[in-house]
């Protein structure tokens, strides 16, 4: 399982910077060349650690009350990417001299990005030259590269190892998804060697974090070793002669930081000491074994398409690289393969992400809530400032849990947020039926999260209860009553609010949970009640769910009529002219009737074909939805269409913004197109429902899942859908409404 490619093509390089970045979900960094460009070149150089942040000054002309008045901003790293070679004082570099062979790839079954060029220099030599490298996904703070030089003639080989503190963050200033000016964000405090490991330690300007960095060099041939202090940090000088064997030269480094360790520099240090102590050849091949395992619960197997099922394994293989298991950290909106969106975690995990987690590493999916559960205090405190007197409210964007969205129309406004999280606790409970994380974290999210829906609802004259001011998942309609997803988000939170308490009740274990979190006689009736009382919804007349009161009387256009080039819409109109038109940036309606159903089969057909003709799909987190739903209604080739148009969309850069990181919400979103759209999979209290569907253009699929702790595969082909038990004990679920129990292998249709 590869991608590659063969050519070096600069207009590509800043994406490819994305593409073949290497991460863990501690730990990432970009693709950049080691060596360097020539000046001027357009390079985004980064590194970065999940949740290390620096705090931002946010300054409005106008700031009223309640505006954040800081942000978080994911911080680039000391950069230990850059090592330069000297060919007998000739500088190896793919801008000048001639390149004879190139290959780009990234392994994702080695764990590994490969760069390996043959070239000739200007002075004549002939050298082929590789670096691999990777993030150690067993040992997070672990960067390893590798270089190897070969040459056709004895050469004087002179390599020039970096650790420079000195960097910025990346900056556009037309795009509002990628923060406008380039700062630097962390200053070196102190340097020094431990025999022959560099570390620098560096603090952040304002969050009063550190991160320390440190990098160690091991050759395989005789040679002479200078660690070099700068002003900026270390350079590792090292001279050798390369005769008739290949030089191989391992970088190790290593960053730890102090959101996780008191003392980073010690952990830096073993980290980059048990490592070298390992060797190369067994780090490679530790991360190989991680991998196998991986892969083992985690592909999908699409026969007969090679290209949808290379943009699914790279889907799957960046969720991996992306996801934090820490609770510090969770997974931001590029993962850790750029700075668009600052590092900040949306929705986008809670919807999008997790259910593959929690559907192959459900361990993994519950250090993603376990980090939701650890920013409770802060949604209570957001809540507050927002003029809530009870309840719990998520930040819509966040790294600790304060707000960092500085315009709250498309920010603090979309409350929806708050429903998401209480799905995914919920889906987490149905899959794994985990009471335990429900009794000591899961309740008290559910119940802060569903006081907050209590609290911000108001009665309208008819007696319904109705969420006012509030914007919905389609951020091109802003600030709306009644938004039909938003409310159909906080029914659900409330009634599973009460349901949770209703298991832990059955099960001897709700007294705690009640004293602990001060639930009153007349809080779940009240809650019950609520629920029942939200209003959904409904448009008589055209036979569909609008997606919000005023939506279906605002001005229509035709999308057909818009240029081109003025898509992404919010790059070309001012938001008020997309607030008062019928026109979507992404699914919401659609979402609901996926994530919730309630709607009768007819409706969800008419909103479908409704809202798709006014749906731009301008965020990436659009056409899954579309793919899923459509596979939900029958319409098969639709649903394929979608799909197509989103499983290689940062490989193909389908938003023409990758270059800014990949788009992590759309890659667990074409996971979803697989398992809940084409096999039909929903979790609920009954458990397991598939309707396993196989497209045309597929010969069949596979995929593994786990539920209540049992491992299964579901393997589709013609005429034939069959579930194994591979692990566990028997489980029961449910296919075409009908129960089957999965105690071996069980041929389902
Ligand atoms: C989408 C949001 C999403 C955010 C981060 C925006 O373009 O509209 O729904 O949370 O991107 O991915």
């Amino acid at each position: 399982m590869k991608i590659s490619t063969n050519q070096l093509i600069n207009d590509r390089l800043t994406l490819e910077e994305t593409l073949y970045h290497t991460a863990n979900g501690y730990l990432g960094a970009r693709a950049n060349f080691e060596e360097g460009y020539p000046a001027g070149m357009d390079t985004v150089r980064g590194c970065y650690i999940n949740a290390f942040y620096d705090t931002i000054d946010l300054t409005y002309p106008e700031k009223l009350f309640g505006f954040p008045d800081t942000a978080q901003r994911l911080v680039n790293l000391p950069d230990m990417q850059t090592t330069r070679l000297y060919l007998d004082g000739g500088a190896f570099s793919l801008f000048d001299g001639e390149i004879l062979d190139y290959l780009r790839e990234l392994d994702m079954e080695a764990g590994a990005a490969l760069r390996r060029v043959k070239w000739r220099s200007p002075k004549g030599h002939t050298a082929v030259v590789s670096f691999r490298r990777m993030a150690s996904f067993t040992r997070p703070e672990l960067f390893l590269t590798e270089i190897t030089v070969e040459t056709d003639k004895p050469c004087k080989l002179e390599v020039v190892s970096e650790l420079n503190c000195n960097v910025t963050n990346a900056a556009n200033a037309w795009d509002p998804r990628v923060a406008s000016k380039p700062e630097q964000y962390i200053q070196m405090r102190d340097a020094e060697t431990i025999g022959e490991i560099a570390t620098a330690r560096c603090g952040t300007m304002k969050s009063g974090l550190t991160v320390t960095a440190a990098m160690l060099h091991a050759v395989n041939v005789d040679c002479e070793k200078n660690i070099e202090r700068t002003e900026a940090g270390f350079k590792t000088r090292i001279t050798l002669r390369i005769t008739d064997k290949p030089v191989v030269i391992h970088k190790l480094c290593a960053y730890s930081d102090s959101r996780r360790y008191d003392d980073c520099k010690q952990r830096a240090v073993a980290v980059l000491e048990a490592a070298a102590s390992e060797g190369a050849e067994k780090l490679f091949a530790e991360q190989r074994g991680y991998l196998k395992a991986f892969w083992r619960d985690s592909g999908i197997a699409i026969h007969g398409d090679d290209e949808t099922a290379e943009g699914l394994a790279y889907n799957l293989y960046c969720l991996l690289q992306s996801a934090g298991r820490d609770t510090i950290s969770n997974i931001t909106a590029k993962g850790l393969s750029g700075e668009g969106y600052e590092g900040h975690y949306f929705w986008d995990t809670e919807i999008y992400m997790f259910p593959f987690f929690l559907l192959t590493r459900p361990e993994h999916a519950k250090s993603l809530l376990g980090y939701r559960y650890s920013i409770l205090d802060a949604a209570r405190e957001h809540a507050k400032i927002l003029g809530h007197k009870k309840g719990a409210l998520y930040s819509w964007r966040t790294i600790t849990g304060s707000e960092c969205s500085p315009y709250y129309p498309s920010g603090s406004a979309q409350y929806h947020i708050n429903g998401d999280v209480a799905h995914s606790f919920m889906q987490y409970y149905y899959a794994t039926k985990d009471l335990d994380f429900m009794e000591e974290k899961g309740a008290e999210v559910l119940i802060e999260t569903a006081r907050l829906w209590l609290d911000a609802g108001a009665y309208d004259r008819k007696g319904r209860l109705c969420y006012n001011g509030v914007t919905g998942p389609d951020e091109y309609t802003c600030m709306v009553n009644n938004n039909y997803f938003t409310n159909l988000s906080a029914r659900h939170n409330l009634t599973s609010a009460v349901y949770i308490c209703g298991e832990l009740e059955r099960a001897g274990k709700f007294d705690a949970v009640k004293e602990r979190l001060n639930i009153t006689r007349e809080e779940l009736p009240a809650f019950q009640k609520a629920a029942g009382d939200i209003y959904i919804p409904y448009d008589e007349e055209w036979g569909i769910n609008p997606q919000d009161d005023s939506f279906l009387d605002k001005q229509q256009v035709e999308l057909g009529g818009i240029p081109k080039e003025n898509f992404p819409i919010l790059m070309h109109y001012h938001p008020l002219w997309m607030y008062r038109t019928q026109i979507c940036k992404q699914a919401d309606v659609v979402l609901a009737h996926y994530l919730y159903g309630g709607a009768d089969e007819d409706t969800m057909k008419k909103s479908y074909e409704y809202y798709e003709k006014i749906t731009t799909h301008d965020s990436s987190l659009s056409k899954c939805i579309f793919s899923i739903m459509a596979s939900r209604l029958g319409w098969e080739e639709k649903a394929y269409s979608y799909f197509n148009g989103t499983v290689r969309t940062d490989l193909d850069n389908i938003q023409g913004n990758t270059r800014d990181g990949v788009h992590t919400a759309n890659m667990g979103g074409a996971y979803l197109c697989v398992v809940a759209g084409v096999a039909g999979l929903r979790i609920g209290k009954d458990g397991f429902r598939f309707r396993p569907t196989l497209p045309k253009a597929w010969d069949g699929y596979g995929f593994n899942f786990y539920y209540s702790g049992s491992l299964i595969s579901l393997n589709v082909e013609p005429g034939r859908a069959v579930f194994t038990l591979k692990s566990g004990n028997p489980v029961t679920v449910h296919v075409n409404g009908a129960p089957y129990l999965i105690d071996g292998e069980v041929a389902v249709i």
